[in-house]
């Protein structure tokens, strides 16, 4: 049905629990409640290598582990190279830090104003409303806060937040993120969210998200409804591997569409994972399929214990030029690097121009033909006799 893609079908059903009843297979705090989260609940499913056994043994004060039953399925029970299995089974790897690595790694701590609120741009602020997650990404950018596992004691302060947000009208856009905003009841997060879309100087919500990608079950009818009051509300995914991409999580996101939410999708780009031309390709055709625009690919942070998962930022811009003109504009993301220290998101661009000294470009294109744009003259006096 895809002859162009790399992964030849998209998961639908309840794999492994095909036993479990519909009513709590679709039940998201079923799926909760059921998550695993150690050696003994993994072995029953994945032929886990000596790597993993000791991940899993020494995890618990760097990051915790869960994985919903429903994104269980999507690992190989054999391989240990599958995608979806690096992302989230903690590997020996992860306790062996390098010198450039750190506990803060985009420089958040010190642009903290109150304890729920990142602001580093003028006009807009990082919310972070919970530090709980479906899921652990054993890449996570704040896992030094995530889970609690390190004692950070992150107590999200909705109110303060709130409050910052009204007293600084130059905040024009706040993105709620955590943790996963998504885990908070339906009541709490359209508290959250009303109360924003309230203030006068907020023109543009988004909350970042990867519970549809762990846990699409809370994609709820009632959550719809929270979502379709909000005057302007943007969602961002974070998808990394086309296997992500399932019958579910389609549904889920042509659900989000029709509401009227714009989808966004922001991957980290991960050793083994997704670091070459022919897996993101088959990742942004399906993000297209499902309505998704893809946004962001991130250099991944130097997050502590994360070397074994980071590639050369060279192999991400080599990755942009070989989709730029070689599939749909829409579907190429902007690959940025969040640079330590707190200097934001920077892109990266293979480079297709060369500027020359009579003011010509000599510009590349996608095939790397070469191309002349003049320099711009005064246009010509014609003179009348
Ligand atoms: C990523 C981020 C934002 C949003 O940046 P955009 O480029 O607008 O997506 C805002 N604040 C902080 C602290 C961020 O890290």
């Amino acid at each position: 049905m895809y002859p162009n893609d790399l992964v030849k079908f998209w998961f639908k059903g309840k794999g492994h629990w095909s036993d479990v009843p519909d009513e709590k297979w679709l039940d998201w705090r079923w799926q909760m409640k059921n998550r695993l989260k150690n050696l003994n609940d993994f072995s029953q499913y994945l032929q886990l290598t000596p790597e993993e056994v000791h991940g899993l043994e020494s995890a618990e004060n760097r990051l915790s582990v869960a994985v919903t039953p429903y994104f269980m399925n999507l690992m190989d029970p054999i391989d240990p190279n599958c995608p979806i299995r690096k992302q989230v089974i903690p590997v020996e790897n992860e306790s062996q830090i390098s010198e450039e690595e750190l506990w803060d790694p985009v420089g958040e701590e010190s642009s903290m104003p109150v304890e729920s609120i990142v602001h580093r741009y003028p006009d807009r602020v990082l919310f972070l409303v919970t530090d709980r997650c479906a899921a652990y990404c054993r890449y996570c950018t704040r896992s030094r806060l995530v889970s609690n596992a390190q004692g950070y004691g992150f107590h999200p302060n909705i109110e303060s937040g709130l409050n910052y947000v009204r007293n600084n009208t130059d905040v024009r856009d706040v993105l709620l993120s955590g943790g996963d905003p998504l885990l908070l009841s339906d009541d709490k997060l359209n508290y959250i969210l009303t109360s924003l879309s309230e203030i006068d100087h907020v023109e543009f919500i988004r909350i970042g998200s990867r519970v549809p990608v762990f846990l699409p079950q809370r994609i709820t009818k009632s959550l719809l409804d929270v979502f379709s009051n909000i005057s302007n509300l943007w969602l961002s995914l974070h998808i990394n591997h086309p296997s992500e991409c399932t019958i579910d999580l389609k549904e889920t996101t042509h659900k989000l569409a029709t509401v009227g939410i714009p989808l966004g999708n922001q991957s980290v780009l991960l050793k083994g994972v997704n670091d070459n031309i022919e897996t993101m390709k088959s990742l942004i055709h399906r993000l297209l399929m499902m309505k998704v625009k893809p946004y962001y690919l991130y250099q991944c942070d130097l997050i502590k214990g994360s070397s074994h998962l980071r590639t050369d930022v060279n192999t991400g811009i080599d990755i942009i030029r070989g989709l730029r003109g070689h599939t749909t504009g829409y579907a190429i993301p902007q690959f940025v690097i969040d640079s330590p220290n707190g200097g934001g998101k920077i892109p990266l661009s293979p480079n297709y121009a060369s500027f020359n000294e009579d003011g010509s470009i000599l510009l590349k294109n996608y095939s790397n033909k070469s191309y002349l744009y003049p320099a711009i003259k005064d246009p010509l006096v014609s003179i009348i006799e």
